[in-house]
């Protein structure tokens, strides 16, 4: 007897939604998305590895005419920001559809050694961790400036990626889930994403009945599976933090959609539980060491402080740290270039960054906290719930910082950037709004009229703070 094949769904793409038809669209074109993945490996390849072996563009050099500069602003300048943009607009689609790296250590992961994954590499401080390594080391060896440098930074993480991949897991993406250093950013601004995949647990069960029923002749087969990349239990896909919208699982079980949703309502609603990571990332990460991390080089404090330790340097008739150097990947290190770090700058940079995140980190945890406290009884997870909506002001902050690099290239290049500051001013007037509006109604989950007014105030002073520390950068120094 011949048998019909198993349906992994029902659902046809002709009689569902434009959501569910792209869902469903990703699933049944993986050659075309793979394809689209390998370009961008080559496309990436291309713009780290080249320039990394070309000489430094001289003073005349221009973006049209010097691969180095092009690759840069096409890199840093374009590409790193949008894909900031991306995530709130379409969810982690970049992770699942476009990352090189992923794609890499998916591809290593397949022909690997797939082995378990050991308790140490699940430990769910990595992504913040890591992504406060790669926001200093990158600050230390001017990764935005050098290809070499930036080469180091991101040659090296993708090597990690693909031997993790090689190492760990079948045919998935153990680094993504567990290592990069920017999937922790990446799965909170997905928190604001219009999109999702969401699994209906009504009609998941339904599918299980159904199929039991009208399939009994395949007894010895199990209900289909599909083998998630990022190993999330599809019953219960209610979070575009980890998904990364690969659309391997549209129409599992005629259970799981891509569905439009109200952005940032998955912070308001309080689907997921805000993590003490999530926590620390906003407040420590984004508002902290990434502020450090791009005020320092137009921070009049950061030269107060370092002619401070060198005054007390010369003063202790302490000499050689002024003129001590390090190689260049460790500290910036181009003479050519008029660009050398000594180790008073080194020692300076680390100090700047880690009393900013500092600073602003108890600043933000003290407002969060007597906020939530506003709302009742002491509570941890609360404040941690309040954090989440400092979503958009810290990715905003990020963006811009990413962005100045972009204007400053085009200002370069004589092209008009009169426009710069009043968007600016606009995208930290919007997200502080935003910010604002999540706060409000984060709160209606807890207390009464009366006492979320009260815990506003501390919040909005958390918020204010927040678009200050942007605002110092752009606007004041
Ligand atoms: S839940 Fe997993 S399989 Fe489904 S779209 Fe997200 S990453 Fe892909």
């Amino acid at each position: 007897m011949t048998m019909e094949p198993i349906p992994v769904t029902c659902l046809d793409s002709q009689e569902t939604g434009l959501l569910m038809r792209i869902g469903l669209w990703l699933r049944d074109h993986r050659g075309m998305v793979q394809k689209i993945q390998w370009g961008v490996v080559i496309l990436y390849v291309g713009l780290v590895v080249t320039p990394a072996f070309l000489p430094l563009p001289d003073h005349y050099a221009h973006l049209w005419d010097n691969l180095t500069l092009f690759a840069q602003f096409l890199f840093w300048g374009i590409w790193w920001p949008f894909v900031l943009i991306s995530m709130v607009l379409f969810g982690r689609l970049w992770c699942g559809v476009f990352c090189p790296e992923g794609t890499l250590s998916e591809w290593a992961s397949r022909h690997g050694q797939g082995r378990s994954i050991p308790r140490w590499l699940r430990w769910p401080g990595w992504p913040l961790v890591a992504f406060i390594m790669t926001t200093v080391y990158g600050q230390m060896i001017s990764v935005y400036q050098y290809p070499k440098a930036a080469l180091l930074i991101l040659g090296g993480s993708t090597i990690a990626a693909m031997a993790i991949g090689y190492f760990f897991g079948r045919n998935q993406r153990v680094w993504c889930r567990y290592l990069c250093p920017v999937s922790g950013v990446f799965s909170l601004l997905a928190k604001l994403s219009p999109l999702h995949f969401v699994s209906d647990a009504d009609q998941w069960a339904l599918y299980r009945k159904q199929f039991r029923q009208e399939y009994r002749q395949y007894q010895n087969h199990g209900l289909p599976k599909v083998q998630c990349p990022t190993f999330l239990p599809l019953k219960q896909l209610n979070s575009a933090s980890p998904c990364h919208m690969c659309g391997r699982c549209a129409g599992h079980r005629d259970a799981i959609r891509l569905e439009a949703r109200a952005p940032g309502s998955e912070i308001t609603s309080g689907a997921t539980e805000a993590t003490r990571w999530d926590f620390l990332l906003i407040v420590f990460g984004l508002l902290g060491v990434a502020v450090g991390a791009f005020h320092w080089s137009a921070s009049p404090w950061f030269v107060t402080l370092k002619q401070a330790l060198a005054l007390n340097l010369i003063e202790s008739n302490w000499f050689w740290p002024l003129e001590s150097y390090a190689p260049w990947w460790l500290l910036t290190y181009y003479p050519e270039q008029n660009d050398v770090f000594n180790l008073v700058d080194g020692v300076a940079l680390l100090a700047y960054i880690a009393v900013t995140a500092l600073v602003s980190g108890l600043v933000l945890s003290a407002t969060l906290a007597l906020s939530g406290r506003a709302l009742g009884r002491w509570s941890t997870q609360r404040m941690y719930h309040l954090s989440l909506g400092l979503i958009p002001i810290a990715g905003a902050g990020v963006f811009l910082g990413l962005s100045a690099l972009t204007i400053s290239l085009l200002r370069a290049e004589q092209v008009p950037v009169f426009w710069a500051e009043s968007v600016r001013g606009l995208i930290l007037a919007g997200t502080g709004g935003w910010s604002l509006w999540l706060g409000w109604r984060i709160t209606e989950r807890y207390a009464g009229l009366r006492k979320r007014v009260t815990a506003m105030l501390g919040y909005a002073l958390a918020v204010a703070w927040s678009v200050g520390v942007w605002w110092c950068l752009f606007f004041y120094w």
